[in-house]
């Protein structure tokens, strides 16, 4: 069994075992036609309950045969241009390389004595985002699991930073837009199911400051403490940009901590045309970036940026067996200090190999091209008389509902949309998300893969229209 132990004996199985696997995921990429082979749960999970794990193969091909089956081959694949769903990315090979060696080499982020260079790549990493950011010289931040890690996290030193004799009097004030990891994170953090004020948006799904302001003095009045303000930089549904600049200021006035959820609209850190969306986020306290949305990166990859470094002292805690107190006067870096989690992936090293091999304007000039292909996506839908499309993207997410001629009553509209999406999904050909908006079912595009083109949003539009039509066909028979 040794053999199996990475070391200095077993560097040649090492090579020839992670080639072999590498060979038959590149493979896979080279053939796979379809984002989606369209498996069911009901037909995958036999194939997987029928792997007794008391039973090893012991031969990798055989394992990869294996996997082959129960996984490979009825994936999703993320890099296909027809996978149009959720917020992944197809993912930079410079990252998917930089994976390859942190898990090798498996250094752990929480202390210097578990990482030496990991953990001064990762601050660098981390001076690098809040400089792009601007949040000036005394900025810092941790990488974390993801968005809704950071934005627990900027939440925790929110509510430490606040000035209240009581956690009941706590509130977050947020759009009716922002991610839902907003009220999970004032649950997780004790404050009342009230805490967290929801402010509606506009047109185009942006804070309504004015309502903002209000809610904020309302607040005051009532004896409460505005604890937080989250503006989101790209909401998820529709990658809308909260007016950053105006949230500001009333976070200014009003002593709130002014939190901006940069998960999705990230990217525009790098981006060479349209940085300028982002203006005022500079002005944060704190800032969740999501390299692994925007940035081309493998999941996880995201950190949490604050203005004050020393704020993030809320989150340490000194262990006399990891990081114990005499290291902070000895200057030894321990990033566990700064972190919610202890034993932590170098994630950071995926975003270093990136930037070292393409640098910041690649991955925003990849970035650009898939706003300027929403923005293209747009005007395609604009003029299609099928569909109702909610608003100009933001970022490079589109909303949008097949509408019938014949048809009126709304909940038989939301049932064909309902049915295409799952047409879709269940026929492989490509795969889209789906959300309310207004009470009403609607279909949405998040477009992430630059290899997308303006003809494969035609196409699926047709098929989405082709599914819904058969629906709509098939209810008509069924009514008479
Ligand atoms: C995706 C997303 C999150 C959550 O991030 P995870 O990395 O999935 O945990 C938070 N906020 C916004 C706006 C997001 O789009």
């Amino acid at each position: 069994m040794r053999s199996h132990l990475l070391n200095d004996l077993t560097a040649e199985h090492y090579r020839r075992s992670v080639t072999e696997g590498v060979e038959r995921v590149a493979a896979k990429l080279a053939t796979t036609d379809r984002p989606f082979t369209g498996v069911t749960v009901d037909a995958l999970t036999p194939r997987i309950d029928a792997i007794d794990l008391d039973r090893p193969l012991g031969d990798t091909s055989a394992v990869l045969d294996e996997l082959e089956d129960v996984y490979l081959r009825d994936a999703v694949y993320f890099h296909h241009p027809r996978y149009l769903a959720h917020l992944n990315c197809p993912v930079v090979i410079p990252a998917v390389l930089g994976e390859a060696v942190l898990s090798a080499v498996n250094s752990s982020l929480d202390t210097w004595d578990q990482s030496a260079g990991g953990t001064l790549i990762e601050r660098r990493l981390i001076d690098w985002t809040t400089a792009r950011i601007g949040l000036g010289e005394n900025a810092d931040g941790v990488f974390t699991s993801g968005g809704t890690q950071s934005n627990l996290q900027a939440l925790l030193l929110a509510r430490e930073e606040a000035k209240s004799d009581s956690p009941a009097k706590l509130r977050v004030f947020t759009s009716e837009a922002s991610h839902f990891s907003v009220k999970k994170s004032a649950k997780l953090l004790g404050l009342g199911q009230d805490s967290v004020v929801p402010i509606p948006v506009d047109h185009d799904k942006r804070m309504q400051t004015v309502a903002l302001a209000r809610e904020l003095e309302r607040c005051k009045r009532d004896g409460l403490v505005p604890m937080a303000v989250v503006a989101t930089a790209g909401t998820t549904d529709f990658g809308s940009i909260d007016p950053l600049p105006e949230v500001a200021e009333l976070c200014a006035r009003f002593g709130a901590w002014l939190h901006v959820d940069a998960a999705y609209g990230c990217g525009l850190l790098a981006s060479l045309r349209y940085r300028d969306r982002i203006e005022g986020i500079e002005r944060a306290d704190s800032v969740t970036v999501d390299y692994h949305k925007s940035f081309f990166q493998p999941v996880s990859s995201s950190a949490v940026l604050v203005r004050d470094a020393s704020t993030l002292r809320h989150a340490t805690y000194h262990a006399e067996y990891l990081n114990p107190r005499r290291m902070v006067t000895e200057r030894i870096p321990n990033q566990v200090d700064k972190s919610l989690q202890t034993t932590r992936r170098f994630d950071a090293l995926k975003l270093w190999m990136t930037l070292r091999v393409m640098g910041a304007d690649g991955i925003g000039q990849l970035f650009d091209e898939v706003c300027d292909l929403a923005a293209e996506g747009w005007k395609l839908l604009a003029a299609d008389p099928r569909y109702d499309v909610v608003v100009e993207p933001g970022l490079s997410t589109l909303v949008f509902r097949y509408i019938p001629a014949a048809v009126t009553d709304p909940a038989e509209i939301d049932r064909a949309n309902l049915y295409a999406r799952g047409a879709l999904f269940a026929s492989g050909d490509a795969v889209v998300a789906g959300t309310k908006v207004g009470g009403r079912h609607y279909l949405k595009f998040t477009l992430l893969n630059p290899e997308t083109t303006t003809d494969d949003i035609a196409a699926v539009l047709d098929l989405i229209a082709g599914h819904a039509e058969q629906y709509l066909g098939e209810s008509l028979d069924r009514a008479s």
